[in-house]
């Protein structure tokens, strides 16, 4: 019987490791999709930068024509200011003068306030193409191995089932059927360890004479309430798993 019960606790160490295995299943699709989308919304991200710096670019190129032109006109004007006699005539052409200066210097302020904005934007520029590169390298570095882990996992637990059933063909078919049952309806578990007077699966108090059972080892014992093979801790190395 302490035979059947070493072997019980070896078949659920190699289903506690099957259940680590399922767990990377689900876990390590999501790691390589998030590695991804991070590099995907960082690009997103640069890009929106760029465009930013970009159309501040062309309000400065835009603004630094239109100074052009006025200064232009008010060259022109300023020529024919020799050629007036009149004298409302040149006062009025002045005053379109000062109007186009004080239309320049208008654009001006403004254009400094965009030079502000437009180094801003350039250091956005620069920090979110470093963001990305810091994304592609995470990439690089993890998605291949990645990749190879979640192809060969199903490997991995079909290799840890073989020798699990290895060990289930030694115990009598009842016990691998109640086994099985459990580890299917009972979150993975079907040996719990008697935790100081309890069922360390559902945590039901193991009555008096069921622990006198548990010392004996000459028949399996099953906790009352879950229906898990209970068990007392067979060697002292395998308090440290949990
Ligand atoms: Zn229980």
């Amino acid at each position: 019987m302490q035979d059947q019960l070493i072997t019980l606790a070896k078949m659920q160490t190699l289903d506690d490791e099957i259940g680590r295995y399922r767990g990377l299943q689900q876990e390590l699709p999501k790691q390589l999709n998030e590695i991804i989308d991070a590099v995907e919304q960082a690009m997103a991200n640069m890009l929106e930068c760029e465009t930013v710096h970009a159309e501040i670019s062309k309000k400065q190129r835009a603004l630094e024509l239109e100074i052009k032109a006025h200064q232009e006109q008010a060259k022109k004007y300023a020529g024919q200011l020799a050629e007036i006699k009149n004298n409302k005539e040149y006062k009025a052409l002045n005053s379109e003068i000062s109007y186009l200066q004080d239309k320049i210097s208008g654009i001006e302020s403004t254009l400094l306030e965009l030079m502000e904005a437009d180094s801003d934007a350039k250091e956005k520029v620069a920090a979110s193409k470093a963001e990305l590169e810091k994304a592609e390298t995470r990439k690089r570095e993890k998605e291949g191995d990645l990749r190879h882990q979640i192809d060969s996992l199903e490997t991995q637990i079909e290799a840890i089932r073989s020798k699990r059933n290895e060990l289930a063909r030694t115990l009598p078919v009842a016990v691998v059927k109640h086994y099985g049952t459990m580890i299917k309806n009972k979150s993975n578990q079907a040996v719990a360890f008697n935790r100081e007077g309890s069922c360390g699966g559902c945590g039901f108090v193991i009555r008096q004479q069921m622990r006198i059972e548990l010392q004996l080892m000459r028949k399996l014992v099953y906790c009352e309430n879950c229906g898990r093979i209970l068990m007392n801790r067979i060697e002292e190395k395998e308090e440290t798993e949990n």
